[in-house]
Formats: C-alpha cells, sequence, structure tokens
C-alpha cells in the first residue's frame, strides 16, 4: 500500500496530515519510501524558513484531487518560490527526497 492509499484507507482529516501528529505515516510508509517525503522534519532548518514537508504535504495532498491543498499551500508564511536553492535540505534528508524539484513542482502547481 503506497502512502496515498494509506493515508485515505485510515481516513485521515486534512487538519491532522497538516497539522497534526503523523508521524505513524512515517512509519509505516518508510520502509518502502525512498525519495519520497514522509514529513519528517529532518531537513529543517531551511535558511529560506521554507516548511518543506508542509509544502510536501499539500503537494501530495493536491496530487490526490484534494481541493483543499491551495487553501493551506496559501496560507504558509513562506512558499516554495523562496526557496535559494541551497540543496542542504537535499544532504539532510534520510530518504533522498529531491525538495528543490519539489519546490519548482509546487511554484508550477500553486503559482508560488
Ligand atoms: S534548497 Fe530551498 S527548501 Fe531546501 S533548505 Fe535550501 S532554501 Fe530551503
Ligand atoms: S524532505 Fe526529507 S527530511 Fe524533509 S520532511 Fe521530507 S522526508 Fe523528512
Amino acid at each position: 500500500m503506497n502512502r496515498r492509499d494509506f493515508i485515505a484507507s485510515a481516513g485521515v482529516g486534512l487538519a491532522t496530515i497538516l497539522l497534526g501528529d503523523y508521524n505513524f505515516i512515517s512509519i509505516a510508509a518508510a520502509q518502502d519510501q525512498n525519495g519520497v517525503c514522509i514529513y519528517c522534519n529532518n531537513c529543517q532548518p531551511c535558511p529560506a524558513g521554507i516548511d518543506i514537508s508542509a509544502v510536501n504535504k499539500c503537494l501530495d495532498l493536491a496530487n490526490s484531487s484534494n481541493e483543499s491543498a491551495k487553501d493551506y499551500y496559501f496560507n504558509l508564511s513562506k512558499h516554495a518560490s523562496d526557496c535559494i536553492g541551497c540543496g542542504v535540505c537535499e544532504q539532510r534528508c534520510p530518504v533522498h527526497v529531491k525538495v528543490r524539484k519539489q519546490m519548482r513542482q509546487a511554484i508550477g502547481l500553486f503559482g508560488k
């Protein structure tokens, strides 16, 4: 079961995914996820102040056709367009997420 299916089958609310304790998702998913964000925040701190896991969550939700993803994204204090491309997040990521590529996707999807 991939992460999106896991979230859907668990019936986890959007607010819980974005704001709550989602470690259980990470634990369940980490075994077979490489290059896919598990929202662990190990990549922090971002020098541009971007909540990287939140951006990734919004991307995942948007790709799951969740209409609320855009609203949550625009409520973030920093957006993918604030990324300076330093790459330190990718050095810290335990599952080798291509964060800068994710940021470009977020800009393409959300417009900033
Ligand atoms: S590459 Fe972008 S998202 Fe990653 S730490 Fe640097 S500024 Fe933050
Ligand atoms: S990008 Fe990597 S380090 Fe950052 S939250 Fe996602 S999985 Fe964790």
